[in-house]
């Protein structure tokens, strides 16, 4: 089914690419040449095409603008050594956005769009993928509204797009987290496990209050007691307690990471115990207190795993120890980057060439 699917497409005829400074790339800002476009409307999604990378317009009174119907992923492209370029878990992306399409009352895209489209824009982006260590082409699928009508009601039309960019490591040192006990990034019952550009919104007010205490990020708490971990920032949050993987379980709250679920499944490939259950902030501090808390990270596209230093709560720090070079997220990390070079076998399918 896959390669039935051609997309007319436009190239650039001038490249940016020759003026790119790989060595210096801000996250997210520099985009590849092409990009996906495909609209919805009259109960269809009309034919896709790959064109130019560059703005668009859009009227003032476009409801995703107004009320948000505007969802999206995030994945990566990697190098090998050969050269070739593989994506990472993208099938799962694809099932995460129709999964938040659903929440967000907007419609379902087909399996073929997203993954020819994808694929093919990366093939004609090729050069665009960097290959020095850490870094990848983040690949970015959104979808959004494109009514032009003020009133509160679904939107009847839509647009889905895929945009590119290359990027270096993100996150390259151990984080400072603190504990939120005042402001939520979802509840049970909200769309917290959907990627809706309003949940990201509505976190950076929250997340700046605690950058200006000089943390990097929050550690979100739930929305009834402010007791269980959520997650931490824009990753879900891990835990190695006393040689146990702990983590919070999947709720309606919590966004239900790729990286999360393929580092679950390493930990369980090693013979690790795997314990998805609430943990609350009380049992991380009673563990660092007692010296069995080894581990706290965050994982996620972005960074894949980004390693807690300092977790603060309540108007305390508490330091975590350093990982050593055989701990659990290290070796995690290590695997995945060797999976995604292909250094190693990638005995679960994970990668798309
Ligand atoms: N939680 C949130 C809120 C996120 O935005 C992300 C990034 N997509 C994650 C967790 C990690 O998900 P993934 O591993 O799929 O990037």
């Amino acid at each position: 089914m896959l390669d039935t699917l051609t997309i007319p497409t436009q190239r650039t005829t001038n490249s940016r690419l020759p003026g790119v400074d790989f060595a210096s790339l801000d996250f997210g800002k520099t985009f590849s040449d092409h990009m996906l476009v495909v609209d919805y409307h009259d109960g269809e999604w009309q034919e896709p095409q790959i064109l130019p990378y560059g703005p668009m317009t859009v009227s003032p009174a476009n409801s995703a603008i107004h009320y948000g119907q505007s969802i999206f992923e995030g994945m990566k492209a990697y190098k090998n050594k050969a050269g070739e370029v593989s994506v990472f878990r993208p099938l799962d992306n694809f099932h995460r956005l129709n999964a938040s399409a659903e929440r967000m009352c907007m419609p379902a895209l087909p399996e073929e769009i997203f993954m020819q489209g994808l694929l093919q824009l990366v093939r004609l982006d090729t050069g665009w993928v960097p290959d020095f260590a850490g870094s990848a082409l983040y690949i970015r699928p959104f979808m959004f509204a494109t009514d032009a009508m003020l009133g509160v009601r679904p939107s009847e039309s839509y647009r889905f797009m895929i945009i590119t960019c290359p990027v270096g490591l993100y996150y390259p040192k151990p984080l400072r987290v603190r504990f939120e006990e005042r402001y939520v990034r979802s509840a049970e019952g909200g769309a917290g496990f959907a990627k809706n550009a309003g949940n990201y919104g509505a976190a950076m007010y929250p997340t700046k209050l605690g950058q200006q205490e000089g943390y990097n990020q929050l550690i979100w708490t739930d929305a009834s007691e402010h007791k269980y971990v959520e997650e931490s920032g824009t990753m879900n949050a891990v835990f190695i307690i006393d040689g146990r993987l702990v983590t919070p379980a999947l709720s309606t709250s919590i966004l239900d990471g790729i990286t999360r679920r393929s580092v679950l499944q390493l930990a369980r490939d090693w013979g690790m115990d795997v314990e998805e259950r609430k943990v609350s902030a009380l049992e991380i501090l009673d563990a660092q207190a007692n010296g069995t808390l080894q581990e706290a990270f965050g994982v996620g596209t972005a960074a894949t795993i980004a390693s807690i230093a300092v977790i603060g709560y309540q108007g305390e720090d508490y330091t975590l120890p350093v990982p050593p070079t055989d701990a659990f997220s290290r070796r995690a990390a290590a695997a995945l980057t060797a999976i995604r070079s292909g250094e190693a076998p990638d005995t679960h399918g994970w990668m798309v060439r």
